[in-house]
């Protein structure tokens, strides 16, 4: 059985450049209701929880200085089958692999910075939406 909710996050980049309004716009066409939104900024601590899987990783150091350097849009996102539709929304962590019409072929400018994130399992789609949102701040 797979989940109705997905974790998402409008990276640094993306709201420098004022995509904010077209990637909310091109999640809610897709069918996703939003169901918790926050903008806010991770801390270096955040980032380095969030993103622990790649700590081994060469670009762990670029990815946390990327991601705590300006705020984000945090977001949990229902729908049917949440998770796969919504890797397959925003396409391949590459924007230059990422297929047409994808979140991130139409906003990321390279692999590092790749406009959002997108939970990959329902499992860590619930760790992170409740490492941003409490109880009381989704609906
Ligand atoms: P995300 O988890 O942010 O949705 P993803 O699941 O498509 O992205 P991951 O392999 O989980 O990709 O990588 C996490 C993030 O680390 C990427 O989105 C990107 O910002 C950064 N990253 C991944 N590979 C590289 C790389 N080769 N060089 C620099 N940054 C990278
Ligand atoms: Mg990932």
């Amino acid at each position: 059985m797979t989940g109705n909710r997905t974790f998402t996050m409008i990276k640094p980049d993306a709201v420098e450049s004022g995509h904010i309004g077209p990637i909310l716009e091109k999640i809610t066409a897709a069918g996703f209701k939003i169901v918790a939104m926050k903008y806010t900024q991770l801390s270096r601590r955040d980032a380095e929880t969030f993103y622990a899987i790649h700590k081994e990783r060469p670009f762990f150091g670029e990815l946390v200085e990327f991601m705590t350097r300006g705020p984000i849009v945090a977001a949990i996102l229902e729908k049917d089958n949440a998770v796969e539709d919504y890797r397959a929304l925003i396409g391949a962590t590459n924007p230059e692999q990422a297929a047409e019409g994808t979140i991130r072929k139409l906003y990321a400018t390279s692999v590092a910075e790749n406009a959002v994130h997108g939970a990959d399992s329902d499992e860590n789609a619930a760790i992170e939406g409740a490492f941003h949102f409490s109880g009381r701040e989704i609906f």
